[in-house]
């Protein structure tokens, strides 16, 4: 057909295939069918954008888009995907800009374009298993149109066939990446005939000589299978005529190379024993007639027990449905049968393409999904169903969970590819590379181009983190992170970056209780190691620096030092004979005005070195002094030094004369994360604990964290010691302290 010369009346340097000249004449003659006027426009522009350009073998460049929009057609592709497959390197390799392409041949073809020319760019090379998985569920994410992966695996396939003048290496990396990447695809979307002949190809160039080995025995044997399917058929035929069932197609079943070194491999099985099988598909018109036929087939031959499935009765989950059976056939071997209408037989090669092409018949004008919803549906069941047929269903269960929520994958500068929640920022991405390039990230690059960090990213983005050792996570970063792991990891370094300053702190606390006498000594021994397993920390210097930002209470580690302190040395400490925390029993029960029960009628005054404040635990000691008792705060070192004799058992009056519940104000500063909402979830907290807020405040400053400042109702000393745990259990908060008192 050299009659046609288009464009510009030069013949062309290539032979077109018969549908497409056809085409360009119609087109000569009848402008105005729209299909064809979009299909011979995108050939002709690739033609002239391709001019000149060579492929390896030497042939025009043209011959490859050509023959991709051929395998689309063949699939049953629409028009728009048989432009893009005329059209889809033209972006990458030319000029033109997708803009283009959309003003010349709309947005449905634009968007195809785009699509494949962006899965263009990746290289998949040398990946794992894991990795290789990313990258098929990114393309199903990516595409956001399923045809775009059909014109990928189209363009991929005419690549595969045209790879012998590539050099060994090139020819192995294109060859796995189609087994890791394109021929799963396939296989996903039930496109069987692509799957297949990419298997083969790929095992053709990964596995040469398996391969050669293979092909050997099928053609040595070719001669003695055909004469016995010739045989088969023959018989066959003749019994279905008589029964008068119309057999649209009777044919021996080329089996696909791959699959028989597949089945070897997975069987542990000779090639004699697998190829034996010999395979006839029978292709009748309508599902009665399927039935029909495998009778006339069960009388012929005997049937082999446990091999007959019904797939049409039972579909399989990718809506695959034939009959099969296995019967004995010539001189005993088994003989595989498929029965199937024409129908099914269209399912079964071309999968999610033969949706397309079933719509188109069944009376719709879109040969494509017509929104969104329905076309993503018909993926879900389809992965749904697939997931049947699986082996490994923990991998499927992942796969389905993870395939359709809303997640983004990027690539990192090596091309790995990184699964982020949907929203997710070069922040949520540093986190995910590594906790110390987050901690010390400085910058981001985005497909080569600085970015803010708080931007979005998207599907295909290359993300490159740039850090720097005195670089710090923000606390602004918790604004627009969405990964947990992002966000626990910076609370965490506002945490833990407090480390030494905490632990001075908590020393500092410790020491002011304890006294300065012998406590370094008493730091490094070993019932102080023990003190600080007992309070849950691994480390003395832990315990300190959990006592520091409020993770745990000074009065909860003096406890501890004074329980181990008497287990260790009963005999020197059987003297302090320290008070229990508990009221007195000696407290009046009626109402009584005095702030402190217990010292009824006597002189006191609060001690000037702890000053306990309402809600503290306290003890009465008797002096010698004109000033009489004085009241510390049970924790005071000073008492260290008092006989037993001295001590009086007094606390805070709770009630006041009228009977009612005193309470004391209470001042606390605490530091928090600065987020929206952290002052009502701490508010929150401090009304679960029945605690009332006299007086609020928050001060905020950029970057840096929230001072909230609130003055408290407190009953006692325990209600504080509850409320301030609960509290210092926020991940937000940092810290927690008390204004002009002792601490917790
Ligand atoms: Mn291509």
């Amino acid at each position: 057909m050299n009659a046609v010369t288009f464009p510009d009346s030069k013949p062309l340097d290539i032979a077109l295939p018969d549908w497409l000249n056809e085409c360009l004449i119609s087109h000569q003659s009848d402008q105005n069918n729209q299909d064809i006027d979009l299909i011979c426009r995108a050939f002709n522009f690739a033609y002239q954008l391709h001019e000149g350009q060579t492929r390896k073998s030497g042939e025009p460049y043209i011959a490859h888009p050509v023959a991709v929009a051929g395998i689309l057609r063949d699939l049953g592709g629409d028009k728009a995907m048989i432009a893009a497959g005329f059209l889809h390197d033209v972006v990458e390799d030319t000029n033109v800009t997708v803009e283009e392409i959309e003003e010349m041949f709309g947005q449905e073809v634009a968007l195809l374009v785009e699509g494949v020319t962006k899965l263009s760019k990746f290289n998949f090379s040398n990946k794992t298993e894991q990795q290789a998985e990313n990258f098929r569920r990114m393309f199903l994410a990516m595409a956001r149109d399923i045809r775009v992966i059909v014109v990928k695996l189209a363009d991929r396939l005419h690549n595969m066939r045209t790879l012998e003048p590539l050099r060994p290496e090139k020819q192995r990396r294109i060859a796995r990446e189609t087994k890791e990447i394109f021929a799963p695809l396939a296989n996903r979307l039930g496109i069987w005939r692509v799957k297949w002949e990419l298997e083969d190809l790929s095992f053709k160039y990964l596995e040469p000589e398996d391969y050669r080995e293979i092909q050997n025995f099928v053609s040595e044997k070719r001669i003695d299978r055909e004469t016995r399917i010739e045989t088969v058929k023959n018989t066959l035929q003749k019994r279905l005529d008589d029964m008068e069932i119309q057999v649209l197609e009777l044919q021996g079943r080329p089996k696909h190379l791959y699959g028989i070194y597949f089945k070897m491999q997975r069987q542990n099985k000779g090639f004699h024993e697998i190829y034996d099988l010999a395979a006839l598909r029978i292709i009748v018109k309508t599902n009665e007639e399927c039935y029909r036929a495998l009778a006339v087939v069960h009388d012929v031959f005997k049937p082999m027990p446990g091999r007959f499935k019904d797939y049409i009765g039972l579909p399989k989950p990718n809506r695959y449905q034939s009959l099969h059976t296995t019967v004995v056939g010539l001189n005993g071997r088994p003989l595989e049968i498929q029965i199937r209408t024409l129908e099914m037989h269209h399912i079964a090669e071309y999968g999610i393409a033969a949706h397309w092409k079933y719509k188109e018949t069944g009376g719709s004008n879109h040969t494509h999904f017509s929104n969104e919803d329905e076309k993503f549906t018909w993926l879900r069941q389809l992965l749904d169903w697939q997931s049947d047929l699986k082996d490994d269903q923990e991998y499927v269960d992942n796969l389905k969970e993870n395939l359709f929520d809303d997640d983004v994958y990027v690539f990192t500068p090596n091309g790995d590819v990184i699964a982020l929640s949907r929203g997710a920022t070069p922040v949520d991405f540093a986190y995910r590379i590594h906790t110390e390039v987050g901690n010390h990230m400085k910058g981001a690059r985005i497909n080569g181009k600085w970015s803010v960090l708080d931007q979005p990213l998207h599907n295909g983005d290359i993300v490159e983190i740039i850090t720097q050792k005195n670089c710090h996570p923000s606390i602004d970063w918790l604004n627009f992170v969405v990964t947990p792991t992002a966000r626990n990891r910076i609370r965490q370094w506002f945490k833990r970056s407090r480390r030494d300053e905490n632990m001075a702190r908590g020393k500092e606390l410790l020491e002011k209780e304890l006294g300065k006498n012998g406590f370094e000594a008493l730091l490094k021994s070993q019932p102080m190691q023990t003190v600080a397993e007992k309070c849950n920390y691994q480390s003395v210097d832990d315990l300190l620096a959990g006592l520091g930002y409020g993770g745990i209470t000074l009065n909860q580690v003096v406890n501890r030092v004074r329980e181990v302190t008497v287990t260790n040395q009963k005999q020197e400490v059987s003297e302090v004979n320290l008070p229990s925390a508990s009221p007195s029993p000696s407290c009046p029960t009626k109402p009584n005005k005095s702030p402190i029960l217990g010292v009824e009628g006597l002189v006191y005054h609060i001690a000037g070195c702890c000053k306990p404040l309402p809600g503290d635990p306290i003890i009465g000691v008797v002096t010698r002094g004109k000033r009489g008792i004085s009241i510390h705060a049970q924790n005071c070192s000073n008492l260290e030094n008092v006989a037993g004799e001295q001590f009086i058992p007094v606390r805070w009056n709770t009630v006041d004369s009228k009977g009612c519940v005193t309470t004391y104000p209470v001042d606390v500063q605490i530091e928090a994360l600065d987020r929206v909402g952290v002052l009502k979830d701490i508010l929150l907290r401090v009304s679960d604990h029945h605690v009332n807020v006299c007086n609020a405040g928050v001060k905020t400053g950029r970057n840096k964290p929230a001072i909230i400042n609130l003055r408290i109702e407190i009953r006692d000393r325990q209600q504080l010691d509850y409320l301030v745990n609960s509290i210092n259990n926020m991940s937000d908060v940092l810290h927690i302290h008390r204004v002009n008192g002792v601490d917790f």
